[in-house]
């Protein structure tokens, strides 16, 4: 089957782009590897998931009536509630037709004869497309567990990020996680209160802070709908993707107290940035970042009773934020139940899983259950995942052998056609993902129009621009703290990647207007070629 585009993955980013380009009157075909639409919301189905986003900016501004028409009903929108959305936006516009679920793609090849990817899946099919479009998450591939015998376990395994659809009933078990970032932040407490025994398993702590979620009253809905157009545009323009809040000072231009007092309020907004944002040097300099990590600390400090367990449970490994903060439901309060119990890695590392349960350096425990939240092969790995050959048969993980290589984050010089939406080297993980989902779909489609009307059959990045930009996401990252730490985004939480920051930290308004820039130079940094007959465009597919 010809088709003008082939999408990977139907979450957010897949379903839009199809919705997109459809309307555009572009052929399209999605091809998924779940059972259904939804992405990360339809894999992550562990209890507690919740995204660390609120439920108000976490959606699409596509569609006035769309945005209109849904009620969120709590602050930060449950995994069932998100996937509920996900499902009603596929039925309202008729997006399943073009999406073929269980298909995982295996294999794309661009054929310069032809100027088309030829795109296999792991059904033998192949689908020749002119665009080839990857929205397959930043993190959706779980990195490898990488612990000694995790198979020799006898009881039951799981891993956060393929939950059985079913649930688990973990009532009257000893269970342990192995991990302390979001998902198992976000799960513990509530598996907590199942199992007999909790055993928390950490080698590094995570700042966390509380998301004081709650019911959305009908009137803040009201009200957000009354002016969402203007709402949504600051995000557009935002650095993190949902609208700024006021950043004029450094954390030292105001007094200790005052410090506190903003730290305080940001505290008790309940959101993932707002301490971030409380001074505007908090990611740049280490002494006034120690002023936020520690106002964290002594907050974990006051919550954990045991002094002992308190003092494992602060992070001191890294600067606050470099690492993705959690957002928590009774996390920290958990450690007070006499259940639940806490095993320092950085004291007694972890040795092996065994068929009873997980030996550390000094002790053997044995559980029916164990819960991995070891994390994901961000930002690349579902990328790589595919056997991606660009002119010439160059290999993808061969150009990238040293970390990404992107122009924009939206497209790879030596592989012509080729898209990816939140790639590598845009803001993407760093923002509110529905935002910078739905500005790469818009500049994709908007870039495959400019080619339709031009007749242009080819578009590649030049080396030279990719290599500018590359330069420009390394710089930007060198000037913060962000590559301090061994954290997902440089890579360092998957052994042998390289260790290179991957997202673009200059700002999501400042990334949306060089994008925009770009494009208006007549793409600017891009290089056309072959010609299509204007004879030859598709008629509408509505
Ligand atoms: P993660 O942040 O990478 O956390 C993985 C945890 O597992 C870390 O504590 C890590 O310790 C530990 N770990 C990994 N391998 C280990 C090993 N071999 N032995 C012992 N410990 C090991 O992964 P995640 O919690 O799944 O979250 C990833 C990202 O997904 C988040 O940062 C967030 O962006 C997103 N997410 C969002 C939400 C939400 O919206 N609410 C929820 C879940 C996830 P080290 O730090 O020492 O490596």
């Amino acid at each position: 089957m010809k088709y003008d585009a082939v999408v990977v993955g139907a979450g957010f980013a897949g379903m839009y782009m199809l919705h997109r380009l459809r309307k555009l009157g572009f052929s399209v075909r999605v091809l998924e590897a779940g059972g259904g639409v939804g992405g990360t919301w339809y894999w992550n189905r562990y209890p507690g998931a919740r995204c660390d986003v609120q439920s108000l900016d976490y959606s699409y501004s596509f569609d006035e009536d769309l945005q209109q028409e849904w009620e969120w009903s709590e602050k930060y929108a449950t995994q069932p509630e998100i996937l509920r959305y996900a499902n009603h936006v596929a039925d309202r516009f008729d997006l399943r037709r073009d999406i073929q679920f269980d298909t995982r793609v295996e294999s794309a090849r661009f054929v310069q004869s032809t100027n088309t990817w030829q795109i296999e899946n792991d059904g033998g099919d192949v689908l020749s497309c002119q665009f080839y479009i990857m929205a397959s998450g930043c993190l959706s591939v779980p990195k490898a567990i990488g612990i000694p015998n995790h198979e020799a376990f006898k009881g039951s395994a799981y891993h956060t990020a393929n939950w059985p659809p079913e649930g688990v009933d973990f009532t009257g078990q000893r269970v342990a996680v192995i991990g302390t970032g979001s998902s198992a932040i976000q799960t513990m407490p509530i598996v907590a209160k199942q199992a007999a025994e909790l055993t928390v398993f950490q080698r590094t702590p995570a700042f966390s802070l509380p998301a004081f979620n709650r019911a959305l009253s009908t009137e803040e809905v009201a009200d957000r709908k009354a002016v969402y157009t203007e709402h949504r545009e600051k995000a557009r323009y935002s650095l993190f993707g949902i609208p700024d809040t006021d950043m004029a000072h450094g954390a030292f231009d105001v007094s200790d107290e005052e410090r506190d007092a903003a730290y305080e309020r940001a505290w008790q907004t309940g959101t993932l940035n707002d301490i971030l944002t409380s001074f505007n040097d908090l990611l740049v300099n280490q002494q006034a970042n120690d002023t936020a990590a520690e106002f964290v600390r002594n907050k974990i400090r006051s919550i954990v009773k045991n002094p002992d367990t308190a003092e494992i449970l602060c992070p001191k490994h890294f600067p606050f934020g470099t690492k993705r903060a959690c957002l928590d439901t009774g996390y920290y309060e958990m450690f007070n139940a006499p259940h639940v119990r806490l095993v320092d890695l950085r004291q007694t590392p972890l040795v092996s899983v065994t068929a009873a349960g997980i030996k550390t350096s000094s002790t053997e425990y044995d559980f029916d259950s164990i819960i991995f939240a070891t994390g994901f092969d961000a930002m690349t790995g579902a990328i790589v995942s595919v056997d991606i050959r660009g002119a010439g048969g160059l290999p993808l993980k061969d150009k990238w052998s040293a970390g990404p290589r992107t122009y924009l984050g939206l497209c790879i010089a030596g592989f012509p056609n080729l898209f990816t939406v939140t790639g590598p080297g845009s803001p993407s993980v760093l923002t509110n993902m529905m935002t910078s989902i739905e500005q790469h779909v818009d500049w994709i489609a908007e870039c495959m129009t400019f080619m339709r009307d031009e007749g242009h059959a080819v578009i590649e990045a030049s080396e030279q621009a990719e290599t500018a930009w590359v330069e420009h996401v390394n710089e930007v990252a060198d000037a913060t703290l962000f590559p301090v730490a061994n954290s997902w985004y440089m890579g360092a939480n998957v052994p042998g990647k390289p260790r290179v920051f991957m997202p673009y930290i200059g700002g999501f308004g400042a990334y949306h207007e060089k994008c925009d820039e770009v494009a208006g130079n007549t793409y600017d940094g891009f290089q056309f070629s072959g010609a299509v007959a204007k004879a030859e465009q598709p008629a509408s597919a509505g």
